[in-house]
């Protein structure tokens, strides 16, 4: 070790005895850069033997600075002995977690082999230290310092000398400081944070550690400062910011993204105030909580999206105070990156816009809507009416659109004043809106026009029942404070796609259906087109008239006879029904059947038409005729009916016949409509002994496996397959098929509709049991069926 220096090696060293930074003597006399030091153990400096000796003296360090010799380890390994002395110190306030190390080797110079004085020691070392130093009495004096004092401090070495610690501080600190030094000396070591003041007025924040120690036989403290300058200025954005969340009046959340959700950390008092949840009570919560269940679920599906895929997100949405209110939330969530750039946390920022928003629906109401009634208005119904005519256009179905004009209006408002026309729209309007169902808008246009849109309507027969409805329900005199009025309205429809493509043409349409309700003479309703016009009219007044038909004797039976291929004889018939309309003349049952079924009067037709055919095979089995039976054509509104069975029993018990004379003919649409049901029903008539059949056979969708649950009779083919039953025909394989088919499931099969000799012959060849059609006979009333079966009539060909 030949170079030498005049200042002893300083460095510094954590708790846990790793160096943390390394002087240039450090350098020259362990042989390691900084670099290498840093993060090393200073032990590794320690020769061996002497290691024991080092811990002690650290242990010793933690409460005041010590000093003693040791065994060091130089660059070239070689072994000297060196004065080592530790001060401790500590960069928060409280515990001592670094220490200095001042290693003085005495390899000086010649004035080092004469002995140091402590203060001049001190001098020394300190030249090197990276902060203030001091060295106090007990009365305060500075004893020693460095330079960097002086700097801090913008004092000069000779006022320094012999001049109090505490006039570096404001007065207002200096009681604090008083109290740190007293500490030090009674428990050895202490620390302070304070402001030094400078000769120029300025002020830097440090903190202090100080500790006991000997300076040449005078008990002294002695310590240095740290520039804190960095660290309080972080503090303070820090704490401008808790002051910011505190004072805010939105509501702040933040969260930390973990594996299974975002768990709340923190929450602001306005969260607290706008949610009433408390930090404790939502600590660990997770953030979607925000979000009230099952509400607002597009902008929910958002939130959870950005959460997902750490973006921004800004919705409205609803959410639950804890008292359970819901309240609309204006929500923002951010993501927080750390310095790594991975995001570690969420932000939500929120505010309570329930008002705004019921001001919002406010205003969106006002905007749409009629002030007088409450209803739609022209805006808001062209949009439900685009909307009726999207729909009806997916599908496949009709919208109508009803026009109402109050008839007589001004004539109202002029004689009873306009608080009593204002009445009467605004009873209209209830009364339109029981009238129809909840989806269907009604709108006011203004003045005493109304508009009801139907959405949605499968035929314009159901148009009709609608405005039957609303013309019975306005029916009735409204009271005002004059005098009841009795109000009449004319109404225009158009429908949707027949009188036009879009709302404008057909609330126009709908507006001159309307005018011509007037021109006709008020108090009625019209369609925009002629022919709708017609047909509903017609079904209108032909609905009128089925109503009284049975009443009034219009209705008869006739019969086809069925005849036996075998035998050619008639073994029975089919009831037919006709209605001798008065004005109309004889109606086939197409004309009126399926008005009775949309009305329901198809069940007391139906009734009527079993009790018909039943008294007439009492009087044919009177007149000898045992073994014949007559068949009668079930509506499924009759087969649905819950007293159905009972109601068959009743008829065959009234006329007094065997209930096997009677069959029923059920379609296979109607069987299959519920196969489930009608398997059960039809078992059950079977237990009464009635026969059963089923008609149109071929014409529905039948499944064979049900076809074998059912308990029939016989099958019957329907006429258009026996139209055309040329050899090789698709409807003579299908008739083919049938018939064994039949055969098979051990049922009769009867052919409809023959008419030729041709179809005869085929369908005798292939072995069909029955036929009925013009061939034989066309349907017949009862006294000429009566005659035939007295003639013993037999087909034609059988001869
Ligand atoms: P459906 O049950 O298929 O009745 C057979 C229809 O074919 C009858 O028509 C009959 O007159 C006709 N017809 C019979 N033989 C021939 C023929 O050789 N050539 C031609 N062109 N037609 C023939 P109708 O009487 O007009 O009855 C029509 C439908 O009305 C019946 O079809 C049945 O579904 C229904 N119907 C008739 N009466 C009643 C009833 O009392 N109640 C119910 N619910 N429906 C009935
Ligand atoms: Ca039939
Ligand atoms: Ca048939």
């Amino acid at each position: 070790m030949t170079a030498h220096t005049s200042l002893p090696a300083v460095c510094m060293m954590d708790a846990a005895g790793k160096i943390r930074s390394w002087s240039a003597e450090c350098q020259w006399l362990f042989g390691l850069t900084p670099a290498e030091a840093a993060g090393q153990a200073f032990g590794t400096c320690i020769a061996p033997g002497h290691e024991h000796d080092f811990i002690t003296l650290v242990t010793a360090a933690r409460t005041k600075a010590v000093r003693s010799g040791i065994g060091l380890l130089a660059n070239d390994k070689s072994v000297f002995t060196a004065s080592l002395t530790i001060v401790p110190q500590s960069t928060r306030s409280g515990t001592v977690d670094q220490f200095v190390l001042i290693v003085d080797s005495g390899l000086h110079d010649e004035d080092a082999k004469q002995p140091d004085t402590d203060a001049a020691f001190f001098k020394r070392f300190s030249a090197n230290l990276p902060g203030p130093f001091y060295v106090l009495d007990q009365v305060g004096h500075l004893v020693t310092w460095n330079r960097v004092l002086e700097e801090a401090t913008q004092l000069r070495s000779d006022e320094l000398a012999g001049m109090h610690a505490l006039d570096f501080f404001d007065e207002a600190q200096r009681d604090t400081i008083k109290q740190k030094m007293r500490n030090a000396f009674e428990r050895g070591v202490s620390s302070v944070e304070a402001w030094v003041v400078r000769k120029d007025g300025s002020r830097t924040p440090y903190l202090f550690n100080c500790a006991r120690t000997k300076v040449d036989g005078d008990i002294c403290i002695c310590g240095m400062g740290i520039d804190i300058t960095e660290r309080k200025q972080a503090e303070e954005i820090l704490h401008l910011y808790q002051r910011a969340l505190q004072a805010s009046v939105n509501g702040v959340v933040i969260a930390r993204r973990a594996e299974n959700g975002n768990r709340i950390e923190l929450v602001n008092p306005a969260f607290e105030q706008i949610s009433g949840y408390r930090q404790d009570e939502v600590a660990g919560m997770d953030l979607l909580f925000i979000c009230a269940k099952d509400t607002d679920h597009g902008e929910q599906g958002k939130v959870r999206h950005a959460l997902q895929h750490c973006h921004s997100i800004h919705v409205v949405i609803r959410s639950r105070r804890k008292n359970g209110d819901l309240f609309w939330s204006d929500l923002k969530i951010a993501p927080v990156a750390n310095s790594a750039g991975t995001v570690t946390h969420f932000v939500g920022v929120l505010s309570d816009v329930t008002e705004a928003k019921h001001y919002e629906a406010q205003l969106e109401h006002l905007a749409n809507h009629d002030t007088l009634t409450g209803l739609a208005n022209r805006n808001l119904l062209h949009d439900h009416m685009e909307m009726a005519i999207q729909q009806a256009r997916r599908h496949g179905n009709l919208a109508a659109f009803a026009f109402i004009d109050v008839d007589n209006f001004k004539f109202i408002n002029d004689t009873l004043g306009h608080a009593a026309g204002d009445d009467v729209l605004r009873t209209l309007a209830q009364r339109l809106r029981a009238s129809v169902r909840e989806i269907d808008t009604i709108a006011r246009l203004g003045g005493d026009e109304f508009v009801i849109i139907f959405a949605n309507q499968p035929d314009a027969g159901h148009v009709v029942d609608m405005l039957e409805r609303v013309r019975h329900n306005i029916a009735e005199a409204i009271p005002t404070a004059e005098q009841p009025i009795h109000v009449n309205v004319s109404i225009g429809v158009s429908v949707y796609p027949r009188d036009g493509n879009d709302a404008e043409l057909l609330l126009r349409a709908a507006d001159a259906a309307m005018y011509h309700a007037k021109f006709i003479g008020r108090n009625n309703y019209q369609f925009y087109s002629a022919d709708l016009n017609a047909s509903v009219h017609k079904r209108i007044r032909l609905e009128a008239s089925l109503r009284g038909a049975i009443d009034r004797e219009e209705m008869y039976l006739l019969y086809q006879p069925k005849v036996d291929l075998r035998s050619g004889r008639i073994v029975g018939a089919e009831a037919l029904v006709r209605w001798k309309h008065p004005a109309q003349g004889t109606l086939p049952p197409a004309e009126f059947i399926p008005v009775a079924e949309d009305t329901g009067l198809i069940v007391p037709l139906g009734d009527w038409v079993m009790r018909r055919a039943c008294a007439e095979l009492k009087a044919l089995h009177d007149r000898g005729f045992n073994d014949f039976s007559i068949a009668v054509n079930l509506s499924s509104r009759q087969f649905k009916q819950r007293k159905f069975l009972d109601c068959v029993a009743e008829h065959v018990g009234t006329a007094g016949i065997k209930a096997g004379a009677l069959e029923l003919e059920l379609t296979e649409s109607q069987l299959m409509d519920n196969p489930a049901h009608a398997a059960q029903l039809m078992s059950q008539l079977k237990e009464l002994g009635v026969r059963l059949s089923i008609d149109d056979f071929g014409t529905g969708y039948s499944s064979l496996s049900y076809l074998q649950k059912f308990p029939v009779d016989s099958i019957k083919i329907d006429r258009s397959f026996v139209r055309d039953l040329d050899e090789g025909a698709e409807d003579a394989i299908i008739t083919k098929a049938v018939i064994a088919l039949g055969h098979n499931l051990n049922v009769k099969v009867i052919a409809e509709g023959v008419e030729t000799k041709e179809q005869l012959a085929f369908l005798r060849h292939y072995g069909c049991d029955q036929i009925q059609g013009h061939y034989f006979s066309e349907p017949v009333d009862g006294e000429t069926m009566q005659c035939l079966l007295e003639e013993k009539r037999v087909l034609a060909v059988m001869q």
